[in-house]
């Protein structure tokens, strides 16, 4: 019986709530399955850094490298700038581990109401390029406080990185009934990078005959994802216009407390990170109400990487039950608490 190793950085606000009811249900699956998991709490959050002045401790990222997948909650204070949180946890470790593709299904789940008439023909998948790009951290600031002061925010992409994102995403694409393939950019205004992701698309295209592909600039992607969500099965985009386009998506299948990603590492180098697409919320935070099933639905994407399929399956099929069911929490429109949706989900396993 194989026993993973996970690493569980729950972080703050929400984040601590969600993850461990996500342990809970970890647990609930492994007692009836055939394998068994070693949780380890980390507790790098903005409290660790408000006392101690960082969020990852010295070796921090080594021992991460111990573990068979981290299991991350949200992280985000009213106390500490985003930009200090974000880059202080979250980013070394998408870096540090080289988790370059960041994948986010998105689709309306049985009993969920979307925004969209047409929410039914929502079933995608947001790729997003997760190691440079926009988030690359370059730029910077002269003539501070000055008239004249001037900030600049490089985007950086490199051949490599760009082929390994479109490479990944044809493989993703390949794999799924429709074959479709959504290239993002923006082409017409940003005449750099993104006109070398166009080349680079069309390159690794010719090796995959089998995937039909689509080119949209990336406003327009917005309006096809409202107008026309039949149209799209996988897209692939930057780092900066999936992470917006994601959110769009989460939200358009009926909220974001239901939505899940994965931060791959796919050549399996180093540990993939598993986090719902949600912050810290902090205004529904420390109130019970968080909606857990993104978190669950993200447990089923780390147990899917670490080649239990079956049990993907069967919390996929129990998460299904329970949303159908509208045991829902309040920004699903329903009155249950993340305790009460945890409990609903472990008694349909
Ligand atoms: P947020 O995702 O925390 O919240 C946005 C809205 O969605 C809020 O109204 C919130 O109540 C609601 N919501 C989010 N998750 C929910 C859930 N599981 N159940 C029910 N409702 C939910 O985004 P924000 O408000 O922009 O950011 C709050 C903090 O979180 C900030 O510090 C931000 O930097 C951080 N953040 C972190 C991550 C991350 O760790 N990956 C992602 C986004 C935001
Ligand atoms: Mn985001």
């Amino acid at each position: 019986m194989r026993n993973y190793k996970i690493a569980v950085i729950p972080g703050d606000g929400i984040g601590t709530e969600v993850l461990a009811a996500g342990i809970d249900v970890l647990h609930a699956l492994a007692r009836n399955g055939d394998f068994a998991i070693s949780p380890q709490q980390l507790p790098w959050s903005s409290d660790q850094y408000l006392h101690l002045g960082h969020y990852i401790p010295d070796g921090g990222l080594e021992r991460l490298k111990t573990f068979d997948a981290i299991f991350f909650g949200a992280v985000g204070s009213e106390k500490v700038p985003d930009h200090v949180s974000l880059w202080g946890l979250r980013l070394p470790i998408c870096q540090g581990f080289d988790q370059y593709a960041n994948v986010r299904p998105a689709r309306v789940l049985p009993g969920v109401t979307s925004p969209l008439t047409n929410g039914k023909d929502i079933d995608w998948v947001v790729i997003r390029e997760n190691s440079e790009g926009e988030y690359a951290g370059n730029g910077g600031r002269v003539h501070r406080g000055l008239p004249i002061e001037v900030a600049t925010e490089t985007s950086v992409f490199t051949r490599r990185g760009v082929e390994r994102i479109h490479r990944f995403s044809f493989e993703l694409a390949r794999k799924r009934p429709r074959k479709h393939l959504t290239l993002v950019t923006k082409s017409n205004a940003q005449r750099h990078g993104m006109v070398m992701w166009d080349e680079i698309f069309y390159e690794v295209a010719k090796e995959y005959p089998d995937v039909t592909t689509r080119r949209e600039l990336v406003d327009a992607m917005t309006t096809r994802m409202v107008l026309k969500p039949a149209t799209i099965d996988v897209m692939v985009a930057t780092n900066l216009h999936a992470d917006i386009l994601s959110d769009l998506a989460a939200a358009l299948s009926g909220s974001l407390g239901i939505a899940p990603t994965a931060n791959l590492n796919p050549e399996r180098e180093f540990p993939s990170m598993f986090e719902p697409i949600h912050g810290s919320a902090f205004d529904i935070a420390g109130k019970g109400i968080a909606n857990p099933i993104a978190t669950f639905w993200t447990a089923a994407m780390m147990l899917e990487h670490l080649g239990e399929a079956k049990a993907a399956a069967r919390l996929m099929k129990a998460i299904e039950t329970v949303t159908a069911a509208k045991v829902h929490t309040p920004d699903l429109g329903g009155t249950a608490t993340t305790k009460q949706v945890t409990q609903a989900v472990i008694a349909a396993l």
